[in-house]
């Protein structure tokens, strides 16, 4: 019976599977969602606390006719690194590596309120070094710290 709520294959698209319960709200901060909200011919679930054979339970999210960005992808391993990514085309999964990044450069604000990254009269791109083995990300400005699992609260809006 729970087989049928896990939503049929798709053809063409992304599916990022094996996201912890209940973040895949947290997954769709990380994407650039506004690129996938002008576009009328994609669509997108999101399954929520899914039995798990690995995990207990997981979220899985399907983007119909969407191919996550690779700078994107790369984001949601960072803080999830559970999480596999596949690219479907043809009903064919090709499962996405992903790559930690050693800067992200202007996707995520700086949590620090004084930096000069959020100064409103001067916006300057924000610029984070990636420190994996801590799982913090650092700004290059004023060294201030970001855990990886809070970056989604820290996406800039768009
Ligand atoms: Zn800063």
């Amino acid at each position: 019976m729970e087989n049928q709520l896990l939503v049929r294959k798709i053809e063409s698209g992304t599916v990022i599977d094996h996201i912890p319960a209940w973040r895949s709200e947290m997954v769709l901060k990380l994407l650039d969602v506004e690129k996938i909200r002008i576009r009328t011919d994609i669509s997108l679930v999101s399954l929520n606390n899914v039995p798990s054979r690995k995990y207990g339970r997981k979220d899985i999210i399907k983007v119909n006719n969407y191919y996550l960005e690779e700078g994107d992808a790369d984001l949601v391993c960072l803080v999830y690194p559970a999480a596999t990514i596949n690219y479907i085309e043809n009903w064919e999964p090709m499962k996405y590596r992903p790559k930690t990044p050693e800067r992200i450069f202007g996707r995520i604000r700086c949590p620090e309120v004084g930096c000069i990254t959020n100064s409103p009269r001067e916006p300057i791109l924000t610029r984070f070094r990636v420190l994996p083995k801590f799982k913090v990300l650092q700004c290059e400005y004023c060294d201030s710290l970001l855990d990886f699992e809070n970056m989604p609260e820290y996406v800039k809006g768009k």
